[in-house]
């Protein structure tokens, strides 16, 4: 039997039930968060909020408890180096809550490296991700289930070019799947994709999230073709590309055969450190987010997705059977 590791422990990969494939139950930067830990962070279910510290935990409860109400039993949370991982608080999360939480390991940059990564090549990065894989993560015996990757605007650049190799040599030598945050804007994903297959990741284990920001459907069965799943993983975000537009893209994906290649999630943070309070005010009044919120899927798409006649086997196959697949190979 294939197993999963969570923050509690190792479970049969059947034993992840219902799952939100990408969601943060905390999102920030956790040098900014080190230096200035009074510093409050955004909360944004229902509207914008200043977070102060000690209320952080609180509102991932929140988010948690809400998607466990709705029939949810497991988050994969893709925050890694640089987007504040601390598996300690996610364990915390799920042992208040129920909620399985499947972590990661990696490094989450478009570009900036610090010194100490810049002075080692891919393999010595490989070794850092390996090591929570193997062993465990910031000393604790969590391991890690999947290792996190990005190319965003900035391209495929040397920095993130020597991540993604490290990505897939670890993933090579553990067998753990790799989840590449890509930005179709900038079509990053063919690139990312072809690292990958430079060194020899089976594509299979490959998810290249936020697919969904595009709707092009040439650019997305152009990365299906490669075997690959996709993460329709962005609803809500109305800045990268519309709702209906995104269901409107599922719904022709479902409809030319590829429900087992995709994944729905909302990439919802429970709190974020990216902007001051009126900046995330004026984003959101300007409609960047409409509706966000890690409820979304079971609230709004579910049923948009239904009503365009998607069946209860199509989405059952997305948030049910597609996990253990891309996490477990089952
Ligand atoms: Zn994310």
């Amino acid at each position: 039997m294939a197993s999963v590791e969570t923050v509690t422990g190792p479970i049969d990969a059947v034993e992840l039930g219902t799952t939100l494939i990408h969601e943060h139950l905390l999102a920030r930067d956790e040098g900014i968060h080190a230096q200035w830990p009074h510093l409050a962070t955004g909360g944004l279910d229902p509207e914008p909020v200043e977070v102060p510290p000690d209320r952080v935990f609180d509102v991932a409860v929140g988010c948690a408890r809400g998607v466990l109400d709705r029939g949810v039993r497991t988050i994969c949370d893709p925050s890694c180096m640089f987007l504040g991982r601390d598996v300690g608080f996610m364990r915390r999360v799920a042992e208040a809550t129920d909620v399985q939480v499947v972590p990661c390991t990696g490094i989450y940059t478009y570009d900036h490296l610090p010194t100490g990564l810049l002075t080692r090549d891919a393999d010595a990065i490989a070794d850092l991700f390996v090591h929570d894989i193997e062993t465990g993560i910031q000393g604790t015996e969590i391991k890690a289930a999947f290792i996190k990757c990005a190319a965003d605007e900035p391209g495929v650049n040397e920095n993130v070019e020597k991540i993604h190799r490290a990505a897939a040599r670890a993933s090579a030598r553990t067998g753990a799947p790799i989840m590449a945050h890509s930005r179709p804007a900038s079509n990053t994903a063919p690139r990312q994709i072809e690292i990958f297959e430079e060194e020899g990741v089976e594509l299979g284990r490959v998810q290249i999230a936020h697919t969904g920001d595009s709707d092009d459907l040439d650019y997305i069965e152009g990365l299906l073709q490669k075997g690959v799943f996709i993460g329709m993983d962005r609803f809500g975000l109305e800045i990268f590309l519309p709702y209906a537009q995104r269901i409107t893209t599922v719904l022709a994906l479902l409809e030319r055969g590829y429900a087992d290649r995709m994944f729905l999630s909302a990439d919802y943070c429970a709190t974020l450190d990216w902007y001051p309070l009126e900046v995330e005010k004026a984003m959101v009044a300007g409609g960047a987010a409409k509706d966000w919120s890690m409820n979304i899927v079971h609230d709004k798409v579910l049923p948009s997705l239904r009503e365009g006649g998607a069946t209860d086997e199509q989405i059952e196959t997305m948030l049910v059977a597609n996990p253990p697949r891309w996490l477990a190979g089952a």
